[in-house]
């Protein structure tokens, strides 16, 4: 393992441990690679400023929780909402395939923005860390199975 003192795209320097072997001086290429990235408090902030953008941008109510936990829930739900608007256009360019209807559509499409506006709690888009938008997408999956078969299936 061998340590490097890098500087990165924000300004501030960086330690960075790079395991394997450096005969043929493979470690420059992966020095050049963390260099042209922030570091992680940086990175972070940057984050969290997308995610109040997104906040504000798309006028999303404000989220409940700790003062950090409003900052990372808000990053995550930034990054979910242009995923799930990319799950609406999908939708929306399959009404006609099987049977899927604009109503169906609607229901789907009505349960993910309810969960993007609704979801207030930070700890559930922390909990959803991974795959916020996967789940808000089979929350709308779920509400249209409910109108489809009212008695389950
Ligand atoms: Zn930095």
């Amino acid at each position: 393992m061998a340590q490097y003192t890098i500087t990165r795209t924000c300004g501030h320097e960086d330690t960075i441990n790079i395991t394997g072997t450096n005969v043929r001086n493979q470690h420059r290429g992966e020095v050049r690679r963390q260099e042209r990235r922030a570091c992680l408090a940086c990175h972070t902030a940057a984050e969290h400023r997308a995610g109040a953008r997104v906040t504000a941008d798309l006028d999303l109510p404000p989220l409940t929780g700790s003062t950090k936990q409003i900052a990372w829930a808000e990053a995550i739900r930034g990054r979910a909402a242009p995923a799930v608007e990319r799950h609406v256009e999908e939708l929306v360019a399959s009404i006609g395939v099987n049977g899927f209807t604009p109503a169906f559509c609607d229901v789907w499409i009505d349960a993910m923005r309810e969960v993007l506006t609704g979801r207030t709690d930070a700890r559930w888009w922390i909990d959803h860390s991974d795959d916020a938008a996967e789940a808000i997408y089979r929350i709308g999956a779920a509400a249209l199975r409910a109108v489809v078969y009212p008695d389950g299936p």
